[in-house]
């Protein structure tokens, strides 16, 4: 049995918000688990840890670091194009599937808009590519610790 769940905690909105300091992303006194004293001093990079280190999302699996993977999308039709980014908690594993499937999905259906689509599609391919060949950092990344900085903040 684990003590904590960090996604639980990281996605509960039902604690209710302390109130006078904006800038307490330090601990909301009673909300939630408190990070050990000996972890760290800062509840971000703590959290940020029990995340990376705790089970896949997506998959479920243990052992393999999570972290948020933004993948790059975009159709066309004549001169309709429409594109955009998704955001996904996941583990590396998930994620370059994610990129692959992005990637594959771009690469048929970007092009056949113009003139946004012709412009466009390169950029998505290149973005699916960069996310999937990027090596695991082995901490947190600077996007989840922002994100999980936005959600101690919005207790
Ligand atoms: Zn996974």
């Amino acid at each position: 049995m684990t003590t904590q769940d960090p996604f639980k905690f990281a996605f509960d909105d039902s604690t209710q918000p302390t109130g006078t300091n904006a800038d307490s992303a330090a601990r909301p006194a009673s909300a939630g688990p408190a990070p050990p004293p000996s972890s760290s001093n800062d509840p971000v990079r703590y959290h940020a840890l029990a995340i990376r280190n705790g089970a896949c999302p997506q998959c479920k699996r243990q052992g393999a670091p999570v972290d948020l993977h933004e993948t790059h999308w975009i159709w066309s039709a004549l001169v309709i194009t429409r594109y955009g980014r998704k955001t996904r908690l996941c583990c590396r594993d998930c994620g370059r599937s994610n990129y692959l499937k992005a990637l594959g999905s771009s690469t048929l259906l970007g092009w056949w808009g113009f003139p946004f689509g012709l412009l466009i599609t390169p950029y998505k391919i290149v973005m699916n590519l960069v996310g999937y060949l990027r090596k695991d950092s082995g901490s947190p990344s600077p996007q989840l610790t922002q994100w999980v900085r936005e959600r101690l903040a919005g207790q």
